[in-house]
């Protein structure tokens, strides 16, 4: 018997060992593991040079308030800002309390400019954005808000590409628009530049602000730091998490000068948010990815990925739908129900996890290896060749 609560949904299988791509059971199976927690152990596992970082840092300091100066928290905030459309930085400690703070610094910015009454938060109907009070209702989904009422106020919808209900929801309550980059959960929907850039044309137009999730589709996956990059656009707001800690708990929400003016002394704050642990491993994670040819790797191994995956979908039409996704952030949408099929990976050692509209999100590693990719394709195959 378990002493934990069942809120999960959880495989018989746990793992005592991972090593880049691969994860060894306790029951001494290897996996190939393109699930890698979630698109979070964005360098694998126990990569040897976050493994330095975090022994040496853990012999120096762990934790200190935020009433002191953390240097390592600078140097991660000066790094961000430099590499993006960001002057200033928060640090969280998880994906919806930095998507969370993201909806705080936008309400605050309307408040400190004397219009309070600017509050409300217009989001993609179904999408993600955690798991706390307020993300919940920020997601228009009923199956995570149920039995959890009452309702917190303050979040309108449209639905994912309806560009009249979108210009029809935004009123003059409406404060900002928060969407995800690319919709992770719901299915691997990745907004076109076009949209984007129209986006922050109405935004621009409305005077309200743009939040852009990228707690899943950050820090590399999608082959660009960010996934907006592109579009070539401005967010005025990014929260992200995942990626960032490489493994670690850790997320931030980056910000836009104007907006930041807003959040004065003691307007928000976290105790574990920002420590020399966390912001050390953090540091160590964008050593790795701000290596010179890092994000090409990433685009060129991706490149690759998503036409083997096409030419699958040509081999088996009646299986595959679509292949969706950007970088190493892939969706493989089925025509039917993807459940035997995710079981059927990994009866053949290849770990995928699920996502929205019958989709295998595929999240390899971003050093993951050419002849990885190529396992994951073969395993991939022969599921399909025996698939009913
Ligand atoms: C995972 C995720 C979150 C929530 O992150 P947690 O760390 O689980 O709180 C928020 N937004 C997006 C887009 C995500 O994928």
């Amino acid at each position: 018997m378990s002493a934990l609560a069942k809120n999960y949904n959880r495989r018989k299988i746990s793992f005592k060992r991972g090593k880049g791509s691969f994860l060894y059971s306790t029951n001494g199976e290897k996996y190939l593991d393109f699930i890698q927690g979630i698109a979070v152990n964005s360098l694998g596992h126990t990569n040897s040079h976050l493994v330095k970082a975090i022994n040496k840092q853990s012999k120096k300091l762990w934790h200190v308030s935020n009433a002191f100066i953390i240097p390592e928290g600078e140097k991660l905030a000066a790094r961000l800002s430099k590499k993006s459309f960001a002057d200033f930085v928060i640090f969280q400690n998880s994906g919806a309390e930095a998507t969370e703070a993201a909806i705080k610094v936008a309400r605050r910015y309307f408040y400190s400019i004397g219009q309070p009454k600017k509050n409300r938060i217009l989001c993609v109907k179904n999408s993600f954005h955690g798991r706390t009070l307020a993300t919940i209702y920020a997601s228009g989904s009923k199956k995570m808000t149920e039995g959890f009422g009452p309702k917190v106020d303050g979040f309108d919808h449209f639905k994912f590409g309806d560009h009249i209900s979108l210009k029809k929801s935004i009123t003059d309550k409406t404060a900002a628009v928060m969407v995800e980059t690319v919709m992770g959960e719901g299915g691997i929907k990745v907004i076109p530049d076009w949209c984007l850039k129209g986006l922050r044309k109405i935004c621009n137009e409305k005077k309200i602000l743009l939040i852009l999730d990228e707690v899943q589709c950050g820090i590399g996956r999608s082959g660009n730091f960010f996934a907006f990059e592109n579009s070539k656009i401005k967010p005025d707001i990014v929260p992200i998490a995942k990626g960032i800690g490489g493994g670690f708990p850790l997320g931030a929400v980056l910000m836009n000068k104007k907006v930041a003016a807003g959040m004065t002394i003691g307007s928000h704050g976290s105790t574990f948010g920002g420590n020399p642990l966390a912001m050390s491993v953090g540091n160590a994670v964008l050593d790795q990815i701000f290596k010179r040819g890092f994000l090409a790797n990433v685009k060129k191994l991706s490149k690759y990925f998503h036409s083997e995956l096409n030419k699958l979908k040509v081999e088996y039409p009646k299986i595959i739908k679509e292949v969706r996704g950007v970088g190493l952030l892939i969706g493989l949408q089925l025509h039917n129900d993807q459940t035997k099929f995710i079981q059927e990976l990994l009866d053949n050692k290849l770990l995928t996890i699920r996502a929205a509209e019958n989709v295998i999100r595929i999240l390899p590693p971003l050093n993951v290896k050419k002849k990885e990719i190529k396992t994951a394709i073969k395993i991939i195959r022969k599921v399909c060749s025996t698939h009913k």
